[in-house]
């Protein structure tokens, strides 16, 4: 399908007391309608970076894109002023997070939330049309006993129920595009399940392109059609679901796919990627990996590796010196 979201060689650096430290780095992938992109890496690799990015919502100070595009339909949003971003998100992009509390405004029930973020991005509606378009979308996110959630607080509703209605809020606009940032963490496993179902249903149905945001590979392989690795802010290595679990390259993302428990083998996810990621002012020189990195080797610790297609396929790209020739050769 088509190329919805079109990120190219996007930097971001945070400005602190203690100088400029690189949050994310030539960051580059492409999204495309009804698909869905996971976006996996240990906490502090650049994943919620990357969403905060895409939705305008980096803390300004300290973060700034300092370079690159993020180009949603042709339009980069990188360029857009705050206000014209204001109009792009809940219009064209929709967002959950992990705790839907943080999101939800605790003293307005849950249909006039929905309601009110119908109104905005369309104006011309009346508050009894809005009302009814509210009321759908709780339907169709499958929460029972709909007319009863719609007037209900948001403390009044349980984790699972709170995540459909952000759900609900974040779709009733129908945006192009759905960012999930780690939106089952908070949720106890069944209902976990349920929502990520629910997400898929949605993106079926509607034809939203998903963004879901994870540590979890398991969730990757249930829902992702894409997969974007990423470390210390880099993106290692990019290509589908199928093609990730079956032919990993990167040394890392062999050890993220190590890292899944199965019934019979629990394998520790220590013992799969020892150490940890660095801190963005800490980071190594060269490759961002060499310090945990079984392979690596001296040009590893030299030079930083740029993403390339693996066997010139564009479909799968790697960040990583083993697959060039010219640094690798015998
Ligand atoms: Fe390991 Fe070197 Fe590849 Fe980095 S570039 S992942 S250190 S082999
Ligand atoms: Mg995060």
């Amino acid at each position: 399908s088509e190329v919805l979201l079109d990120v190219d060689d996007l930097s971001v650096t945070l400005f602190t007391e203690d100088g400029e430290l690189p949050a994310i780095r030539s960051l580059s992938f492409v999204m495309r309608t009804g698909e869905t992109l996971a976006v996996v890496g240990e906490s502090g690799c650049g994943k919620s970076m990357t969403a905060l990015s895409i939705m305008g919502l980096l803390p300004q100070p300290p973060a700034k894109i300092v370079g690159g595009s993020i180009r949603l339909e042709g339009t980069d949003l990188a360029q857009l002023s705050r206000d014209e971003m204001r109009a792009y998100r809940g219009s064209k992009i929709g967002m959950i997070f992990q705790e839907p509390m943080t999101s939800l405004n605790p003293v307005m029930r849950a249909g006039r939330q929905i309601r009110e973020g119908i109104l905005v991005h369309n104006p011309q509606m009346d508050k009894k049309e809005a009302d009814e378009r509210a009321l759908e979308m709780i339907r169709l996110v499958g929460i029972p006993a709909p007319e009863k959630v719609f007037r209900s607080y948001p403390h009044e509703l349980s984790g699972g129920m709170r995540q459909r209605v952000m759900i609900a809020m974040a779709l009733a606009c129908q945006p192009s595009l759905l960012i999930c940032d780690e939106p089952t963490t908070a949720l106890d496993v069944t209902i976990q399940a349920q929502i990520l179902q629910l997400i898929d249903r949605m993106r079926a149905e509607l034809g939203t392109a998903v963004m879901l945001i994870t540590h979890d590979m398991g969730v990757v392989s249930e829902m992702a059609d894409w997969v974007a690795v990423m470390y210390a802010g880099h993106l290692v290595e990019y290509t589908t679901a199928s093609e990730l679990f079956t032919n990993p390259k990167h040394p890392y993302s062999i050890g993220l796919i190590n890292s899944i428990p199965s019934m019979d083998d629990v394998v520790d996810k220590l013992f799969a990627i020892p150490g940890n990621v660095p801190m963005l002012d800490e980071l190594p020189h060269g490759c961002p990996f060499h310090p945990r990195c079984p392979y690596a080797r001296d040009v590893c610790r030299q030079e930083c590796p740029s993403v390339a297609a693996l066997d010139g396929d564009e479909n799968h790209t790697v960040a990583c010196w083993m697959f060039d020739q010219t640094k690798w050769g015998e």
